[in-house]
């Protein structure tokens, strides 16, 4: 596998046109033109209905709920040592497919469940990644 700063493997080729918009500030995820269905993560083929010739990248807006979370007490990246604890976020898109995401300036002990939020994307380092805020009811 060849990885690179941006995101970008070799490996998975398929990834390329997500990592390619992320990295210009454009969430997208993946769309089947055959089934009109959105998925997430990219992927070679449609999980839907299989099709591996009908898919495109469709920007969203963020916009999303809160489908699950975790608070994080021990990093998984030294880096991120001074900013313990925070959550990690399960969010549900508008659109329907489901992306992790850090959630920012919360109380790590409230109950998030089906909270708006949008996503948004912050440069780490040279690195886009992806980010929640709580948007107001
Ligand atoms: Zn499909």
């Amino acid at each position: 596998m060849t990885s690179t700063l941006n995101g970008m493997n070799d490996e998975f080729p398929e990834t390329a046109a997500y990592w390619q918009n992320l990295n210009q500030g454009r969430l997208t995820v993946p769309h089947c033109e055959r089934c009109d269905r959105y998925f997430f993560p990219p992927a070679p083929g449609c999980p839907s209905c299989g099709s591996p010739d009908h898919l495109s990248q469709r920007e969203v807006n963020g916009r999303g709920v809160v489908y699950s979370w975790i608070v994080a007490y021990f990093p998984f990246d030294r880096n991120f040592i001074p900013e313990v604890p925070f959550v990690i976020a399960e969010v549900q898109l508008d659109e329907g497919p489901r992306l992790y995401t850090r959630l920012l300036d919360v109380d790590v002990t409230a109950d998030f469940a089906n909270v708006g939020v949008i996503v948004g994307i912050r440069d780490r380092d040279g690195l886009p990644h992806l980010i929640s805020e709580l948007v107001a009811p």
